[in-house]
């Protein structure tokens, strides 16, 4: 059978036919009254998980990030993230259109940093300075590789923005990722859930990705800023109504797509060790997660790698001239990916 697997990102996932019966079954009313049980009872179960008051169901991820963002600033603020980080790069500028806000980057190691490195770029207070108002990080980083924070690092993070008077914003789309793999590639204690959402003011976590519902991030943080957030959501347009249907995909995500998860970080490594021995490949970033990204050697263009591997049935994104992105999800079979691993051992790519 000629293979036909697709690696460009996590996003692809479809929901699966358990999937469909949960949304198929679930009570709905208007959300924007507040009256759909299941969403409810849903953002009920994101703040608990995380150990805070409250969470707000929003249409992406992008829009937990940038309402998060809305909330924690004023036009004129700026803003503390790394280089790599998804609000700065992949959210169409979003920071400065939706909010008035200026950037300052950092250069960490695959877009993690030190609180050293972030408190060296807080403005003084003096008017002449745009005022820093948040610190931002992003665990698992993607455009880093799928790198997994230390909690401990976060944790010193977490001291200083104390010290500093500076909220911090997770953009954990993919936190589930990191959790899991911090914990050994098994499912965390609820301890280490709670533990590790206090460290944050705000949360942003996306169903959409590896957990595979159609739809959904969740926004989560005290019952003051999720009220604020409710507004911002209003006019941002992400006001829905009868969204049971869609927090009961996400609902189910966490019931039996979430304790599956490792198995991606485990197939991801397998395709890291493979593409680490091409004689194409000078070097793969450390495969920490479910995401490979990996460096085409001079001679040959990351576009030529995509092209070819897209030849062999090997779908995947070109993430820089000589970079490439392979994201493993649960919608690749293990037989997709061992025929992966054998296409790209044998293809031109290897000579
Ligand atoms: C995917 C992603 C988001 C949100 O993306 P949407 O497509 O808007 O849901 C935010 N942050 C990171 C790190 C992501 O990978």
């Amino acid at each position: 059978m000629e293979l036909n697997a697709d690696f460009r990102s996590d996003t692809l996932t479809r929901p699966t036919p358990a999937m469909l019966d949960a949304m198929h079954a679930a009570r709905t009313g208007d959300d924007v009254f507040a009256e759909d049980p299941t969403t409810e009872a849903f953002q009920q179960r994101c703040a608990d998980l995380f150990g805070h008051e409250a969470a707000l169901f929003c249409p992406s991820g992008t829009m937990t990030n940038q309402i998060a963002i809305n909330v924690h600033v004023r036009p004129g603020d700026e803003v503390i993230c790394d280089r790599m980080a998804h609000i700065y790069n992949y959210e169409g500028g979003g920071i400065a259109r939706n909010s008035g806000a200026s950037v300052r980057l950092l250069h960490g190691d695959h877009g993690r940093f030190s609180w050293e490195d972030a408190a060296a770029e807080i403005n003084p207070a003096d008017s002449h300075y745009a005022r820093t108002s948040l610190v931002c990080i992003e665990d698992t980083c993607n455009r880093g590789g799928g790198a997994v924070w230390d909690v401990k690092e976060i944790q010193t993070i977490r001291e200083g923005c104390d010290a500093a008077g500076l909220p911090l914003h997770l953009d954990g789309a993919r936190c589930w990722n990191a959790m899991v793999a911090r914990a050994g590639n098994t499912l965390p204690a609820a301890a280490d859930w709670k533990a590790y959402g206090q460290l944050f003011d705000s949360i942003s976590v996306c169903f959409s990705k590896g957990l595979g519902a159609p739809v959904g991030s969740v926004l989560i943080g005290s019952k003051a800023f999720i009220a604020e957030a409710h507004r911002s959501r209003k006019v941002f347009g992400g006001g829905m109504r009868q969204i049971g249907v869609l927090t009961a995909a996400c609902n189910h995500a966490l019931d039996h797509e979430l304790p599956r998860l490792q198995e991606d970080h485990i197939r991801a490594k397998q395709i890291g060790d493979v593409l680490a021995g091409l004689s194409q490949v000078t070097s793969v970033d450390p495969v920490e997660t479910n995401i490979v990204i990996f460096e085409i050697a001079s001679g040959l263009t990351a576009a030529e790698f995509v092209e070819a591997a897209t030849r062999d049935g090997i779908h995947c994104f070109a993430f820089g001239p000589q970079r490439v992105r392979l994201v493993v999800h649960r919608d690749l079979n293990q037989g997709q990916i061992d025929a992966t691993c054998s296409a790209l051992t044998q293809s031109v790519l290897n000579r």
